[in-house]
């Protein structure tokens, strides 16, 4: 029962500095210092297309389970990540769910303990949401709410004609299970936006070709990857040896595999450089952070990638995106 959920959670969720009315009243009412300006990002997941709790009837038992404490997890993180990709500090979150009837209740405790845990990495307060039950699957949804100060924000429309491409990370493979496991490149972006100019960023959630498309064509430019410098995480490799999953290359994976919630950036040169031979434990200690220069932002308007031998072809925005009609 709701009522009885809600009387076990309130008392766990604590006060906070951020939050002028508390948990549990029609509306949180968040207070930020030094009038900075709100960040607010929503992001949704179901199970069964986004996650799923049982073994598929494959037998290579592709892709892993999640346990409901990962999937409270990533739901935070998911969310998180959008607000990396506007070097937005994340100050508050509000969860919503629709609850399987049967062994919902124990469903949303194990959900809360994931979500806490995010909450407890990246300072953050709970601030309210809904709880409702349903004869359907999970669907969770959270919306992260965060502060930066005017005219500080990155967006991703702005990049310039002859900025160097930046990923954060090695890409591809998530799907092996790092997609259970999402680091959002919080700490990252406010440290990087402190002491770098960014022209243009966004958080690569569908595939770094897909997204760096979405970059190039909201900013009116072109660009150019090449191919040799994309960072290939080990798991792309694996994932290309997996039986009975698309048998594409390792590269391919890391061009369009969606999940990895890198940062993909448009930097001037000169910063770039910089970024990429700073030590990044001097940025944020303990990061796992590895920036790379992976192409440049061009002119023209064509999306292309050139291999080492000079070759040179238009890129598919390739990735991966949710099917409607
Ligand atoms: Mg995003």
């Amino acid at each position: 029962m709701e009522t009885q959920f809600l009387k076990w959670l309130l008392p766990q969720l604590n006060k906070d500095h951020r939050l002028e009315v508390l948990p549990g009243d029609d509306a949180a009412v968040l207070r930020f210092p030094g009038g900075k300006r709100t960040v607010v990002t929503t992001d949704l997941l179901t199970e069964s297309v986004d996650f799923r709790f049982s073994k598929s009837s494959a037998d290579n038992d592709f892709p892993p389970p999640a346990s409901a404490h990962q999937v409270g997890r990533k739901a935070v993180a998911v969310s998180l990540s959008d607000l990396a990709a506007m070097a937005a500090t994340p100050e508050a979150i509000v969860v919503s769910v629709a609850l399987p009837q049967n062994g919902g209740r124990r469903l949303a405790e194990e959900l809360f303990k994931g979500i806490q845990e995010e909450v407890n990495t990246f300072d953050i307060t709970l601030a309210g949401g809904d709880t409702n039950a349903w004869d359907g699957p999970l669907v969770i949804s959270v919306t992260a709410i965060g502060s930066i100060l005017p005219r500080q924000c990155w967006r991703r429309d702005t990049a310039q004609a002859g900025d160097f491409l930046i990923v954060t990370g090695p890409l591809g493979g998530s799907l092996l299970g790092r997609h259970l496991n999402v680091t959002p490149r919080c700490r990252e972006a406010t440290a990087i936006a402190s002491r770098y100019p960014v022209h243009a960023a966004l958080d690569i959630s569908d595939g770094l070709a897909i997204d760096c498309g979405r970059m190039l064509t909201a900013s009116h430019v072109g660009g150019t990857i090449e191919l040799d410098l994309v960072p290939i995480h080990p798991d792309a490799i694996s994932l290309s040896e997996v039986p009975h999953t698309n048998q594409i290359t390792p590269l391919e994976h890391a061009m369009q595999d969606g999940e990895d919630f890198e940062l993909l950036l448009a930097m001037p040169a000169e910063a770039a450089q910089a970024l990429v031979q700073d030590d990044p434990s001097s940025l944020v200690a303990k990061t796992t952070m590895q920036p790379r220069i992976i192409g440049k932002v061009t002119e023209s308007l064509d999306f292309c990638s050139t291999t080492p031998d000079g070759q040179t072809k238009r890129l598919e925005p390739k990735g991966f995106e949710h099917v409607f009609q």
